[in-house]
């Protein structure tokens, strides 16, 4: 296994960066999130299919369409904004960073997706604070 592929290699279901660039290579700063999906990462964790031919990119968990931000700020600071709303929600949404999505669809329980995550992020760290 090369340097690479450990990067990419799940770790508490999340996906790591394995298209980094390679050294004196412009970083890329935008950011990906799921269109259908609870997904969010740097430009690096996409996955790509093919698609008819053509090369098509899409979450690295459930291959679901991406939309994208120019850069992770953009992504966080709404969050950040929101935590006048809901306290702790700027560290849920870091957290949920790469892990493994769930569906927003709602015949597959996604008016609920965000909900279930938040537990599990609950949990964690309950149980990292024990
Ligand atoms: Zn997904």
């Amino acid at each position: 296994m090369n340097r690479q592929q450990r990067r990419a290699q799940s770790r508490n279901g999340q996906i790591g960066e394995p298209n980094l660039p390679k050294p004196g290579q412009a970083i890329d700063t935008r950011i990906v999130y799921g269109a259908g999906c609870t997904y969010w990462g740097s430009i690096y964790s996409i996955k790509t299919i093919n698609m008819n031919g053509w090369p098509m990119p899409c979450c690295p968990h459930c291959h679901g369409l991406l939309s994208e931000l120019p850069t992770e700020a953009d992504y966080l600071n709404p969050a950040d904004e929101h935590e006048a709303v809901i306290p702790g929600y700027g560290g849920f949404v870091r957290w949920n960073k790469g892990r493994k999505c769930l569906s927003l669809h709602p015949d597959q329980g996604g008016d609920t997706a965000f909900e279930r995550l938040r537990a599990e992020y609950e949990a964690e760290r309950g149980a990292g604070m024990s």
